[in-house]
């Protein structure tokens, strides 16, 4: 007997079937004897109505009042699917996340999860109930409802699963595990049986949307066994391990792509202590977050400076970085909104030399220029013109056989 957390994202719950489909499975796996805590997201596209019905009255909501409306779709879920799994005969208790204490901090829309009091989900468990959570959703110190930022679900699951040291915390969504790359853009794409955790968490910032970043760093912290699966099929999914030898790892486990990257140039700015502070100071109090960051080598005592930021924030970025010049007299700013970002990621590539060169004469073999380059222990990230991200992702799954099972190009 096992106790499992089980998340199912919005389009497993998103229509009356759905709902009854995941009661079925839950019941069965009641009966079955595992004790079994259950995160549900909003159905899908609710929360996003929520948004646009909010933003219908007032362009600007105050966030703490949008995370009070935000909070009922995941409300609605629990709701509905604990009166399924009665109608099952199977007992089943729906809390919000305020009502079994997920304390937050007060980041309105985007809180973290400081604290879970688990007591009472453990006593209903003690008595045979399915305990059905609400997602995406905590309460901060002063009683006030707050949101975990889209996709935060995941991130609910996971801390509650550490919380009660589940056996297990299974995501379920409509894609049944993750994959080499994404499958729309590479049909030879594999399902992973493993993925490490430090390679899952480079996928998910790199912008592969399995997993919540946030949900993957909590789970990192906590060690949880993490597996993401589908409501829609049967199957292993990919299980996301903490110890693997490196040996026997596979060079690269996955071609990882964002598309909302744009890049900004600043040139001719003096070669002198605090110039990239004080550049990137200005952005920062802006709230942008900078990707990669590129300073060439000084000529004439002046250099260049380049950066990536989300596509949404070039327009206030470009601004920022023009005022920024007429300060420090520098030449011009110039940039690009038409880019992307690729990645190769694994952790076979610590162990192993040559995976950049073999990486850039494979983008080299079909003409793709590359832009910037930024590299880590276990990724190699490539910034290119947009128009190059298919051929690009494609030309590096099949570069480094990706798409055969237990693949290990060296
Ligand atoms: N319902 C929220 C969203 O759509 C949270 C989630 O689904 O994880 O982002
Ligand atoms: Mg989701």
């Amino acid at each position: 007997m096992s106790l499992l957390v089980q998340k199912y994202g919005g389009t497993s719950v998103g229509n009356p079937e759905r709902i009854n489909a995941v009661a079925d499975k839950v019941a069965r796996l009641r009966k079955s004897g595992h004790d079994l805590v259950v995160v549900v997201s909003a159905m899908s596209g609710e929360t996003d109505r929520l948004i646009n019905l909010a933003k219908s009255i007032n362009a600007d909501p105050p966030p703490r009042e949008l995370d009070v409306l935000l909070a009922t779709g995941e409300q609605t879920t629990i709701a509905l699917l604990s009166m399924a799994l009665e109608k099952r005969g199977c007992p089943a208790r729906s809390y919000t996340g305020y009502q079994v204490h997920i304390r937050t901090d007060s980041a309105f829309g985007k809180a973290r999860i400081m604290q879970i009091d688990e007591k009472r989900i453990h006593e209903d468990l003690k008595k045979g109930r399915v305990v059905v959570v609400a997602g995406f959703q905590g309460v901060d110190e002063d009683g006030n409802i707050t949101t975990l930022g889209r996709g935060g679900s995941d991130t609910t699951g996971v801390a509650l699963a550490a919380a009660l040291k589940a056996d297990e915390c299974q995501i379920y969504s409509d894609v049944d595990g993750v994959y080499t790359t994404d499958p729309r853009i590479v049909s030879e794409a594999r399902r992973l049986d493993r993925i490490t955790f430090e390679e899952m968490l480079e996928m998910a910032s790199l912008g592969s949307k399995v997993l919540q970043l946030r949900s993957v760093e909590f789970a990192g912290k906590y060690r949880v066994p993490l597996r993401v699966l589908s409501s829609f099929q049967e199957g292993p999914g990919t299980l996301i391990t903490y110890e693997e030898n490196e040996m026997e790892a596979p060079l690269i486990s996955g071609i990882a792509f964002n598309r909302d990257e744009a890049k900004l140039t600043i040139r001719g700015v003096p070669d002198k202590p605090g110039i990239a502070a004080h550049i990137l100071g200005e952005i920062g109090k802006a709230n942008i977050n900078v990707d990669m960051i590129v300073q060439n080598v000084a000529a004439d005592e002046t250099t260049d400076f380049t950066f990536t930021v989300h596509r949404g924030e070039y327009q206030k970025s470009f601004e920022i970085l023009e005022r920024v010049a007429q300060t420090l007299k520098a030449r011009e700013v110039t940039g690009d909104d038409k880019i992307v970002k690729i990645s190769v990621v694994g952790v076979g590539m610590r162990s192993h030399a040559g995976i950049a060169s073999e990486m850039f004469k494979a983008l080299a073999k079909e003409g793709i220029n590359i832009q910037m380059i930024s590299t880590s222990e276990i990724k190699i990230s490539v910034v290119v013109d947009e128009k190059y991200l298919e051929l690009g992702v494609r030309a590096l799954h099949s570069t480094f056989g990706l798409e055969k099972p237990g693949h290990s190009a060296a």
